[in-house]
């Protein structure tokens, strides 16, 4: 006998009562196990206007209700030679989305990377050309982090996103070549930009000369991590980096971790 999924489900809920991480509400249905989709829905989102070089959205009110991106202020003035040309965000470092990307990186919670590397890839077809990338590549964990995990999220993350880029493969030729701390247990930027200096390198990476490649990462919070991965990718010869993240973490909420 065959049941209906209609009625595996009420078993499952019945057997095991799943609850959302966020509110506490039971959940009923099939979604991601871990929010309601109340919390996933109210979770902030990155909307246009939003700077289209740092991924920044704009200030309440400035640029109120137009979809024309524009620079922000400190990307406007600053002259400063970045190593990628552009941050895409898909959301703000926030509710169900932040606590989604803790349970995935730090509890192991890998079914997560689906609606979250989901969420990074509807961001990537809404605002990237996503048929010039030849390469998707994750952001590296050095291989003891890497060991004692037992995943790369940004990897897994990277996997859901190759599904929207119709030329690219992804690649794993960008290597963490020595442990750092975690970010997030630093203070300041200079420490951060300290910790993952001269941190990456790509090993036999000859096929991602002049290629344009889209580097993957979970969370970007100073840029200090992406800003190294890319300048190590361009000193291998790749033309063009852009970043793609699930969530910026903003200026109010520093307290974002990191790797
Ligand atoms: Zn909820
Ligand atoms: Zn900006």
């Amino acid at each position: 006998m065959q049941l209906s999924s209609d009625w595996v489900l009420t078993l499952k809920n019945l057997l095991l009562p799943q609850f959302c991480r966020q509110c506490g509400e039971r959940i009923l249905t099939e979604e991601n196990g871990y929010f309601c989709p109340t919390c996933w829905e109210m979770s902030p989102r990155i909307e246009r206007p939003f700077c289209p070089i740092c991924g920044r959205p704009h200030p309440a009110g400035i640029g109120l209700g137009t979809r024309s991106n524009f620079l922000c202020g400190p990307c406007s003035a600053s002259n400063e030679q970045r190593p990628y040309r552009r941050i895409l965000g898909a959301a703000q470092y926030e509710g169900a989305i932040e606590e989604a990307v803790k349970l995935l990186k730090f509890n192991g919670r890998v079914r997560l990377a689906q609606p979250l590397g989901e969420l990074a890839a509807e961001a990537a077809r809404e605002e990237l050309d996503c048929e010039t990338y030849g390469f998707v590549i994750p952001v590296p964990l050095h291989r003891v982090r890497h060991r004692e995990r037992g995943f790369n999220q940004s990897k897994l993350l990277a996997q859901e996103v190759l599904a929207v880029l119709p030329n690219a493969q992804l690649d794993e030729s960008l290597k963490r070549i020595r442990p750092t701390k975690v970010q997030s247990r630093l203070h300041g930027e200079a420490e951060r930009r300290e910790n993952v200096r001269g941190a990456f390198a790509v090993v036999e990476g000859g096929h991602v000369a002049g290629a344009t490649v889209l580097l993957v990462d979970d969370v970007v919070t100073t840029g200090g991590t992406i800003a190294e991965c890319a300048l190590a990718l361009r000193s291998a010869g790749v033309a063009v980096v852009d970043v793609l993240a699930v969530a910026l973490a903003l200026p109010h909420n520093p307290g974002a971790q990191s790797k």
